[in-house]
C-alpha cells in the first residue's frame, strides 16, 4: 500500500520509472510522449547527461550552504548569466525553489519597496481574471482563477482582478487587434482610478497565460500600454514568466517579444528543466537600491534560497538553452506544431481557437463554434481529454478555465524544445484521438 498523499486520492497515478528525451516510462514499461513537459517544466527533455553531470559535480563539491551565512559559486554564476540576458535594468536575482516562492517574494518585495520608500498605503495588487500565480496563500490571492481560490477565502492581500487580454472572447468585431490591446490595457487605468492609485503597489500578469487559459498571448501593444499606465501611476509591473519564460515562447524571456521590461520578473519551471527545483525573482536596480539604501534587509527568506545544487542545474540548463541554439529551434518546431494543429483542428466543429507562441500552444474547445459557447462543465471535457490522452500514451495539460463563466475547456501544449517532426505528428494524432474520445463520452 502506498503512503504517498496523491493529488487525487481517488485516482492513484502509475509509478514513473525513467525518462529519455521526449518520453517518460512507467514501471509497467508503458511509454508516454511528454507533450507538456509535465507542466511546462522539462524543456530539455528527460535524461540530459550534461545537466545530470553538472548536478553530480556540484553535489561532489558543495551540496548546500545556507544563505544566512554564504553565497555560492553556482548561485553567483546563475545570477550573472540571467542578468546578462535579461531585458532593461533588471539587475538582481533572488533564487528560490519554485514558481510560487518566486511570486511570494515578488509580492513581498513590492510591498517592502513602497514601505521603505515612504508610501505605506500602497498595499493593493491588481492582477487579471483567468490567471495563475501559484498555490501558496499570497500567490493564490494574486491569481484570478476562481476554481483554485474558491475554498481558501478570505485570501491574504487586497486584490482587484481585471479582464485579461483575450482576443478570441473579448475583442469586438468593430475594433482592430491593436485597438483592442489598448482598450484591454486601459482596464488597468480604470481600476486604478476606482480604487485610488495611491493604494496600489503593483500590477501582475503572465505575458503568455499558461495553466488557466491555454497559451493566451496578448494583443500587440497591450503590454506597452500596461507599462505606460504603471509608470504614470507609480505602480510596479510584476511579470510572471514561471511558465512562459526560459525560451519557451521563442525568446529567453517572453516579455522581450512584447517590448517591455517589468520591475520584477519571476521565472521557474524551465530554469531547472526538472533536474532540480528552482525559481528566481529578478528585480530592477531601482528596487534593489531602495532596500539597499533603506533597511538594507529584504525581510523574507526560505531555508533553500540560492541552493547551490539547484543553482548548478540552472546554470547548466540556461547554458544549454543558449549554447545549443535551442531558441531558434523553439521557433521552427513551434511553427511546425502550430501548422499541424491547424491542419488537424482548423475546421473542427468543437475547436474554437488555436493559439500560442513558440512551443507554448493551446487549443480551446467549444460546444458551438459559431456562438463560441463553452461546453457544460458537467461534461468534464478537459478531464476526459487528459485521461484519454494518458491512456494513449500522451501527456498534455487540459484545463477548464472560466472568465465570468465564459470560457471553456482548453489543452495546453509545452513539449521539450528537442521535439522532432515525427514526435509533433505523434502528438497531434494522439491528441486528436483523445479529443474525439472525450467528445463521444
Ligand atoms: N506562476 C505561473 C504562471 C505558473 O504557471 C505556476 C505553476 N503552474 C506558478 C506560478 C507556481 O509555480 P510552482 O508550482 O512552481 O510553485
Amino acid at each position: 500500500m502506498s503512503h504517498i498523499f496523491p493529488r487525487h486520492t481517488k485516482q492513484l497515478p502509475p509509478v514513473a520509472a525513467r525518462g529519455e528525451g521526449c518520453y517518460l516510462y512507467d514501471t509497467s514499461g508503458k511509454q508516454y510522449l511528454d507533450a507538456s513537459g509535465g507542466a511546462a517544466v522539462s524543456c530539455l527533455g528527460h535524461g540530459d547527461k550534461t545537466i545530470i553531470e553538472a548536478v553530480k559535480a556540484q553535489l561532489d563539491t558543495l551540496a548546500y550552504a545556507h544563505t544566512g551565512f554564504f553565497t555560492s559559486e553556482p548561485a553567483e554564476t546563475l545570477a550573472d548569466l540571467l542578468i546578462a540576458h535579461a531585458p532593461g535594468d533588471l539587475d538582481r536575482v533572488y533564487l528560490v525553489s519554485g514558481g510560487s516562492e518566486a511570486m511570494e517574494a515578488a509580492l513581498k518585495l513590492a510591498r517592502q519597496y513602497f514601505v521603505e520608500k515612504g508610501e505605506p498605503k500602497r498595499g493593493r495588487l491588481i492582477a487579471r481574471k483567468q490567471s495563475y500565480h501559484g498555490n501558496t496563500m499570497g500567490a493564490l490571492s494574486a491569481g484570478g482563477n476562481e476554481w483554485r481560490r474558491a475554498q481558501f477565502g478570505p485570501l491574504l492581500i487586497d486584490m482587484s482582478h481585471i479582464d485579461p487580454c483575450y482576443e478570441y472572447r473579448l475583442k469586438r468585431d468593430d475594433e482592430s487587434l491593436e485597438e483592442y490591446g489598448v482598450r484591454a490595457a486601459n482596464l488597468l487605468e480604470e481600476e486604478l482610478l476606482r480604487v485610488g492609485p495611491e493604494n496600489v503597489m503593483a500590477f501582475a500578469a503572465e505575458p503568455v497565460v499558461g495553466a488557466t487559459a491555454g497559451a493566451l498571448t496578448a494583443a500587440p501593444g497591450y503590454f506597452k500600454r500596461i507599462r505606460e499606465i504603471c509608470d504614470q501611476y507609480g505602480i510596479l509591473l510584476i511579470l510572471d514568466e514561471v511558465m512562459c519564460g526560459m525560451g519557451r515562447t521563442g525568446s529567453l524571456f517572453a516579455c522581450e517579444q512584447d517590448g517591455v521590461t517589468p520591475d520584477i520578473l519571476c521565472i521557474a519551471k524551465g530554469l531547472g528543466a526538472g533536474y532540480q527545483p528552482i525559481g528566481a525573482m529578478l528585480c530592477s536596480r531601482k528596487i534593489y537600491e531602495t532596500i539597499e539604501n533603506g533597511s538594507g534587509f529584504f525581510q523574507h527568506g526560505h531555508t533553500y534560497l540560492g541552493h547551490p545544487t539547484a543553482a548548478a542545474a540552472g546554470v547548466a540548463v540556461v547554458s544549454a538553452i543558449l549554447g545549443r541554439n535551442l531558441i531558434p529551434r523553439v521557433k521552427t518546431q513551434g511553427a511546425k506544431l502550430m501548422a499541424a494543429l491547424e491542419a488537424e483542428f482548423g475546421q473542427h466543429p468543437n475547436v474554437g481557437d488555436i493559439r500560442g507562441r513558440g512551443l507554448f500552444q493551446g487549443v480551446e474547445l467549444v460546444a458551438d463554434r459559431e456562438t463560441k459557447a463553452p461546453f457544460d462543465p458537467a461534461r468534464k471535457i478537459a478531464g476526459r481529454i487528459k485521461t484519454a490522452a494518458f491512456e494513449a500514451g500522451l501527456i498534455c495539460y487540459p484545463m477548464s478555465g472560466t472568465i465570468d463563466g465564459q470560457s471553456g475547456d482548453h489543452v495546453l501544449l509545452a513539449p521539450p524544445f528537442i521535439i522532432s517532426d515525427d514526435q509533433i505528428d505523434e502528438l497531434v494524432q494522439k491528441l486528436s484521438g483523445a479529443i474525439e474520445t472525450a467528445l463521444r463520452a
